[in-house]
């Protein structure tokens, strides 16, 4: 039997305000255990809670760049359950009244450009954390991470492979990281995906029993546990067993999933509205002035630079891929008009450096203008590409000269032009081997390489090989 999976998945974003969800406790990750907590954030009784703005700001810039409707008047829910990491025994959420619905991710595939569509985006707090290893006999909580402010974004069971949703991902992760709304960091936790899985025969217009698996600490590891679950089930269905739905999770190192526990057993979180929190009402004027604020998407940003600079398709999605690099791309080609080649600098020397040095685009020292005129230097003919890239630039950067002609003069390694000291080295070259000049006239063109190999050494790799070049046929063909 042939099977099809069917996909949908659940992302947890949480977001980058300086406070909380619901209250003016520091929200920023990595403070020592439980030093960000006020009596609201513990939950002491009498506190209440209040809107942080920017929560919506962020979900809705979010909502706009994934073409979802806006919901006007937004209400909050409490999700109830008890665990101890979760101080007031209830999450507050958005149950009916998400602020975004519809919209969609657009993905590549190798069959072209798909729609992931979105079922809802909302707004909830996150819950404290338990660690399980930091002591021998007692699980401890820390609580910094409570109320910090999360989305979720809900998609529709559209995607029918690791791979895709692998796509999806990394698009949804390049998208908050344009938006500066989250870092988008999976092994920290700020990004958290839930894949639920079912698999059906092809053909088959109905799902199947759905699986949601957790616990995947980078993309790759989402395609991963997808792909194994995949397997799983299908071998179920081959043996005539039923799946069950449950929450498993995934283990990196085996490559496979593992139960949890049964969704028969699945919590009744008795959603009720949250009675301490007005509704908040997004106006007109506040849509707009959001929308007016947009930062560039990745989607503009790779079209700018396709129809713009004429980038290949390689080049193009490597550049967009991170928004400061795809910013600097578009700073460079403000100083120099071979767009080619200044994608060749970025994504050559310039991206070496910067994973030499484990260090940012944003940290990079030389001005763009310097590129533009390493890049004019080069095609002027007073540079070879190498010398350039192998000698002037890391000296450039090793000696803060941003100035590229006198680095270069000062490391004598300019090229010359200079056609009459050309062709005086040419002639020289040429009468110290006339038997090789009668064999070349001769028909054994390839002797052309000894003569221009010569006239470079003579010249101390000075000339301008093109120039070399047209000099020396000139004289043998004389
Ligand atoms: P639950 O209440 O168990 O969380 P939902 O209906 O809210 O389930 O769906 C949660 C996620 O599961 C959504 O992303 C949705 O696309 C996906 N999903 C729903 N049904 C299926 C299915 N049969 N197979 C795979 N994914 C599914
Ligand atoms: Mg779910």
């Amino acid at each position: 039997m042939n099977y099809e999976a069917v996909i949908g998945l659940e992302i947890h974003v949480q977001l980058l305000t300086k406070s909380k969800a619901y209250c003016s406790d520091n929200a920023e990750y990595g403070g020592m255990p439980n030093t960000q907590i006020s009596p609201i954030t513990i939950a002491h009784p009498g506190t209440l809670p209040k809107h942080n703005v920017k929560v919506v700001e962020q979900a809705i810039k979010m909502g706009l760049a994934l073409n979802c409707e806006i919901t006007r008047i937004n209400r909050f829910d409490r999700k109830n359950y008890f665990y101890a990491d979760l101080p007031k025994g209830y999450q507050i959420t958005q149950d009916k009244t998400p602020i975004c619905t519809g919209g969609f991710v657009k993905i590549k595939t190798k069959d072209g450009d798909k729609n992931i569509r979105l079922t809802r985006i909302h707004m909830e707090e996150d819950s404290g954390k338990s660690m399980h290893d930091q002591d021998l006999n007692d699980t401890l909580v820390d609580y910094n991470r409570a109320g910090v402010p999360l989305i979720e974004i809900v998609g529709e069971p559209d995607i029918r492979s690791g791979e895709e949703a692998y796509e999806y991902v990394s698009e949804i992760r390049k998208l908050v990281r344009y938006l500066g709304i989250c870092d988008g960091n999976m092994e920290e936790g700020s990004l958290r995906c839930d894949a639920n899985i079912s698999i059906r025969p092809v053909g088959s217009t109905t799902f199947g029993t759905k699986v949601e698996v957790k616990n995947m600490n980078s993309i790759s590891n989402v395609k991963r546990a997808i792909e194994s679950e995949i397997k799983r089930q299908s071998e179920m269905l081959e043996r005539g067993e039923t799946i069950v739905s449950e929450t498993r999770g995934f283990n990196a190192l085996k490559g496979n999933t593992f139960s949890m526990r049964s969704k028969e057993a699945a919590n009744d979180y008795r959603y009720f509205p949250e009675p301490d929190l007005p509704p908040f009402i997004v106006k007109d004027e506040y849509l707009q002035s959001i929308k007016d604020n947009m930062p560039a998407l990745p989607e503009q940003l790779y079209n700018q630079l396709k129809n713009e600079f004429a980038l290949s398709e390689y080049d193009t999605t490597t550049i967009t891929e991170d928004k400061s690099t795809a910013l600097f791309y578009i700073e460079m080609c403000q100083h120099t008009e071979n767009y080619k080649a200044a994608a060749n600098w970025l994504l050559g020397p310039i991206k070496s450096y910067l994973n030499e040095t484990a260090t940012e685009i944003e940290d990079f020292k030389m001005p763009v203008s310097s590129i533009g005129q390493l890049i004019q230097l080069i095609d002027e003919g007073k540079l070879s590409h190498s010398a350039a890239a192998q000698t002037v630039f890391p000296e450039m950067l090793n000696s803060s000269n941003y100035n590229p002609l006198e680095v270069a003069e000062k490391l004598n390694i300019l090229q010359t032009s200079d056609l009459g000291l050309i062709s005086g080295i040419v002639a020289e070259v040429i009468s110290k081997y006339p038997e090789k000049v009668a064999e070349y006239k001769a028909g054994k063109k390839g002797l052309l390489g000894l003569f221009v190999g010569e006239v470079m050494k003579a010249s101390k790799g000075k000339a301008d090989p093109k120039l070399v070049n047209a000099e020396v046929i000139k004289a043998l063909e004389s």
